[in-house]
């Protein structure tokens, strides 16, 4: 999608004039609309709160009128009064005229024509009142005026014999005869006073219901246009009250409402609506919209016209009785309600339009003031795009950020410059250290051509040592075994005939020579022994040991050691116990003769470093795994921590080079090498100065290790009985010695050992039995191991077998090797009993 690209100062013009101008538009145009209802109401509320109000004071104005004319209907029906009595009758409505201000008159026509009146009337100075009265007597017609004030105090009288008066004549005498009952005229202008007002009248009746003549009250209504004009209908409202005919009976101005009556007695009447000189009621006259001579309203009428392009409400209302056919009707112009709203209106208008104007000339200011700048710093960057820092002033700008903005700018390109230099430093640094580097790499490389050649001269070095030490050490076996023979040979002779010429001194009774013969015979006896111990060494470390491996009662054989000694045992003062476990004696599946030798170097140790006194004793255990533990304890000097592992080792005697105890240091040594033939181990506890305790493990017999399992079994000497369960392991090996071996470590039961003694052998019985392991020795008489591997390998089912090589090759990259070439594992000789044991275990165990 593109990016759509803005000018700041389109932009800022746009933000500083349009929102102003969206908001005061809406606020505006919102606003007005709700004022305008609001005021509207409110103005019709108004208009007809006073429309009520003005029917109030003309109802209130009118009906005592009504009550006067009443009670003298009444009071003259029952001849309270009557025109028999006129002094009375001008009392009665002399007081009726003073305690209702609006009555102008009050006065009775007679059916015979007499007339009663008296009126409010200041014509002649001092008088307030005017009494006028009409009787006929005996034909002749008498007129009186009487004029009288506030007090009734008469202040003139005479007669005006000239008055035609006759009240018969009038309209309210008929209109009331008409009606016959109360009633009252339409408003009209009184012809005296020239007042405009109404005259109720009730025509007054005897009891036989003839007519006695007709009561009258007139009743000025001048003050209901007084009434009017005091209105406040907002500014300029003004109202006016109709008759039914479209005489304008009230108005704010009374005398618009009176005019001479066309071709009479100068008698006025009331202006019509449409003659009224006030266009703007006749205007809204003209909207309510009926004909002037028939003005009716039913209900509150709301209405609005224009009149000279102004707008105006009006309202019309009727008087909701028929006594007074009118209507009122007011009108306003609307700016009364509503001209300070529009003129704020205006105001606000001229407001947004100066803010427009003046966020017009503020934008492009900013705009000037920000894209000046920014196009001077748009050169620089492009500038410095291209590697040129040349740096130009851009013009000042006015605006904070816009300069903050340039500062930083100046700053980034010195830094720039500044890096751009140190860069440059940092290079030729980096090309510096680089050579120096290679300089280095490349004598570290040769240096480390020289070490390699070194390590390899060295490697080479070492391995004809280690082939010198081989030749020597069999030179050394060779020569020693040659040696003791060539030894042996002599020495046979000088022990023989020194025992010979020993018996023959004794039987001669010479006792000193006998003697000294016989210190040649023991001597000679001790070289045999350390001759032999010497050759069985050479001859264990050539492996050249037979062993003939059977089933041997431990106990019985330490027991018979024990009685070879028993002389020296006796001379320490040694007591020797034979501790047995078990209840049947232990049967050691081993050669008799070897475990004679061992338990033989283990008691003279035993023996000679013991104290006088001591005491020596063996203890047999049977152990989980088909061994048996052997162990000899003795309470002699012990053997020093420091010496643990040197005892071991050929003629070391553990510090006691220089002792006067005999011994050659061969002993412990030769044993170890037994044993671990025979398949055990050897090793010792031993507390300096407490005593020692020699133990050694060897297998069982099978008939031992099948009772110690099974107790159910018969127990029997000999080979070991293999069920079918036993892993069946063919070890393919040239060296008897080594077959012997691996025979005697799995006697006790662990695998069935077939054996080969030829690479051929070996594959022959590979093919034609179901075996579980192959033991393969490297070294073969008639091919490689790696042959024999290979064919194997070859006539593979899908289960192939293991395949463990059991070689003397134990270099590391004859290991890695003989595992790369297919040997399931490799194991190096001298055989470690333990891992081999383990190995045949669980290799045969995952078929
Ligand atoms: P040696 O001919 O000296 O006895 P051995 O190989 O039999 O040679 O023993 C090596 C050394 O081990 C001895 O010289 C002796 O110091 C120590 N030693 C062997 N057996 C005992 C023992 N039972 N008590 C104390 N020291 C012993």
């Amino acid at each position: 999608m593109g990016q759509m690209r803005l000018s700041i100062g389109a932009v800022s013009i746009a933000a500083l004039v349009g929102l102003p101008l969206i908001a005061v538009t809406a606020t505006q145009f919102t606003s007005y609309l709700t004022t305008e209802e609001v005021l509207l109401g409110h103005a019709r509320r108004i208009m007809s709160d006073v429309a009520d109000e003005t029917k109030r004071h003309v109802t209130s104005f009118l009906e005592p009128a009504e009550a006067a004319a009443d009670l003298t209907e009444r009071l003259a029906q029952h001849d309270v009064v009557t025109s028999d009595s006129p002094q009375d009758l001008e009392r009665y409505f002399f007081e009726q005229l003073r305690s209702s201000p609006q009555f102008a008159g009050v006065y009775y026509g007679t059916a015979e024509g007499d007339f009663f009146y008296v009126k409010v009337d200041d014509a002649v100075p001092g008088a307030d009142f005017k009494t006028k009265l009409i009787r006929s007597r005996d034909g002749e017609r008498h007129v009186q005026l009487i004029w009288r004030d506030a007090a009734f105090a008469e202040v003139e009288r005479r007669p005006d014999p000239v008055d035609p008066y006759d009240p018969r004549q009038r309209p309210w005498f008929s209109a009331a005869l008409q009606a016959e009952r109360l009633t009252w005229t339409d408003p009209y202008i009184f012809f005296s006073s020239q007042n405009p007002g109404i005259t109720v009248a009730s025509p007054v009746r005897a009891k036989d219901g003839t007519l006695r003549g007709v009561v009258g009250v007139d009743i000025e209504i001048a003050d209901i246009s007084t009434f009017l004009s005091g209105l406040k209908i907002g500014q300029h409202g003004r109202a006016f009250i109709m008759n039914h005919n479209g005489d304008v009976i009230a108005f704010p101005e009374p005398e618009k409402i009176k005019r001479p009556r066309e071709a009479e007695d100068g008698s006025l009447r009331f202006t019509r609506i449409d003659e009224l000189d006030a266009p703007i009621s006749r205007a809204a006259f003209g909207a309510l919209g009926v004909a002037p001579g028939d003005v009716t309203v039913g209900d509150l009428t709301f209405t609005t016209f224009t009149h000279e392009g102004e707008a105006h409400y009006a309202v019309f209302a009727p008087f909701a009785s028929e006594r007074w056919p009118w209507v009122i009707g007011l009108h306003v112009p609307e700016n009364d309600y509503l001209g300070a709203i529009k003129a704020n209106r205006r105001d606000n208008a001229l407001i947004a339009g100066g803010i427009a104007l003046l966020g017009c000339l503020i934008g492009f200011f900013i705009a000037h003031g920000i894209r000046r700048p920014m196009a001077a710093l748009q050169r620089v960057a492009s500038r410095i795009a291209a590697g040129n820092y040349a740096v130009e002033t851009p013009p000042r700008s006015m605006f904070s950020e816009v300069r903050t903005t340039e500062s930083a700018f100046h700053r980034m390109i010195g830094a720039l410059r500044q890096r751009e230099e140190q860069n440059a430093l940092l290079t030729a640094e980096l090309r510096g250290a680089n050579q120096s580097l290679e300089t280095r790499v490349c004598e570290r490389t040769a240096a480390l051509h020289a070490e390699v050649e070194k390590h390899r001269e060295t490697t080479e070095a070492l391995r004809k040592a280690r082939d010198a030490a081989y030749a020597a050490s069999d030179a050394k076996s060779a020569f020693l075994s040659n040696m003791s023979h060539e030894l042996r040979t002599p020495l046979n002779v000088i022990s023989g005939f020194a025992q010979v010429l020993h018996s023959r001194r004794e039987k001669e009774a010479n006792a000193r020579e006998a003697e000294e013969l016989k210190y040649i015979v023991d001597s000679a006896e001790t070289l045999r022994v350390l001759i032999d111990d010497i050759l069985d060494l050479a001859k264990i470390e050539a492996g050249k040991i037979d062993l003939t491996l059977e089933a041997v009662a431990a106990c019985e054989t330490f027991e018979q050691i024990v009685s070879q000694f028993r002389q020296e045992i006796d001379a320490k003062g040694l007591t020797v116990v034979c501790e047995q476990a078990e209840d049947t004696p232990i049967q050691l599946w081993v050669d008799k003769r070897r475990l004679q030798q061992v338990l033989l170097n283990l008691l003279t140790n035993a023996i000679k470093y013991n104290v006088e006194g001591g005491e020596i004793r063996l203890r047999t255990d049977l152990l989980d795994n088909g061994c048996a533990r052997l162990s000899l304890l003795d309470s002699g000097r012990g053997i020093a921590p420091e010496f643990r592992d040197a005892v071991f080792e050929p003629f070391n005697r553990a510090g006691l080079e220089n002792s006067a105890v005999p011994g050659t240091g061969i002993g412990l040594s030769f044993t170890k090498r037994l044993v671990e033939l025979m398949g055990g181990e050897i090793g010792f506890d031993s507390r300096p100065g407490a005593g020692s305790t020699f133990w050694i493990v060897l297998p069982l017999a099978q008939s031992e290790s099948v009772a110690a399992r099974d107790e159910t079994a018969q127990p029997s000497a000999g080979p070991p009985v293999i069920d079918d369960g036993t892993p069946r392991v063919l070890c393919i090996e040239d060296n008897p010695m080594n077959i012997r071996l691996i025979e005697s470590i799995f006697a006790s039961g662990h695998a069935r050992i077939l054996t080969a003694n030829t690479g051929r052998e070996g594959l022959e019985i590979a093919a034609r039995e179901q075996l579980d392991l192959i033991l393969l020795d490297i070294n073969l008489p008639d091919m490689s191991g790696y042959q024999v591997l290979e064919q194997l390998r070859a006539a593979d089912g899908p289960h192939p077998v293991p395949v463990v090589a059991l070689t003397a090759k134990a270099m590391p990259h004859e290991v890695e090797e003989g595992l790369g070439r297919g040997f399931t594992r490799y194991l190096t000789k001298p055989i470690d009993v333990q891992e081999l044991k383990s190995t045949v275990v669980s290799l045969a165990a995952a078929r």
